[in-house]
């Protein structure tokens, strides 16, 4: 039961996430969590690096779908300026969001990775529906009140895995 908490791919930043290994294991897609994922939830535009690796997905014809559990304001002021198609209150961990991003990008979930940055929504609901999953460590290191208390208890399984050996860091 556990194990559906564990991610597939564990990353230090999404900056360790090119398209030249996502193309070598077939991947043409990527549904990404926003906060903490890609930026602080506190930070209410992409860096100048983030807007370097997205385009970079772009050229290489890798789609991404932005798919967040916050409001419409927060998550469409960060998409648009970048053109990315986003989801908001998508409900994660529920599967629903999930089918709609790979519906609209056309592809199936074989080809899509999921990304984030917690166990309980991100991974949980990505492997639920079958999905590649890749947990980030989160940007920042504060949060609001409910991802605070969801942080307590994922702390509890990721130690939890580490002592199996379930749980390998790609230290480089
Ligand atoms: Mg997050």
């Amino acid at each position: 039961m556990l194990n559906q908490f564990l991610p597939n791919q564990h990353v230090k930043s999404i900056f360790e996430i090119t398209p030249e290994k996502l193309k070598e294991n077939g991947i043409k897609g990527i549904i990404t969590d926003l906060d903490n994922t890609l930026v602080e939830w506190d930070r209410p535009n992409a860096t100048p690096k983030l807007i370097n690796w997205f385009e970079a997905m772009q050229k290489a014809n890798i789609a991404i779908t932005i798919v967040s559990n916050n409001n419409k304001d927060r998550v469409q002021a960060f998409s648009d300026p970048l053109k990315i198609p986003f989801i908001f209150q998508a409900r994660k961990p529920m599967g629903r969001a999930f089918r709609k991003a790979i519906k609209d990008m056309g592809l199936k979930k074989e080809e899509t990775v999921v990304i984030g940055d917690q166990l309980l929504t991100d991974v949980f609901g990505g492997n639920r529906s079958g999905f590649h999953t890749i947990l980030v460590v989160p940007v920042a290191s504060t949060d609001g009140f409910w991802t605070r208390f969801n942080r307590l208890i994922e702390r509890r399984m990721l130690d939890w895995f580490r002592k199996k050996g379930k749980l390998v860091w790609e230290d480089k």
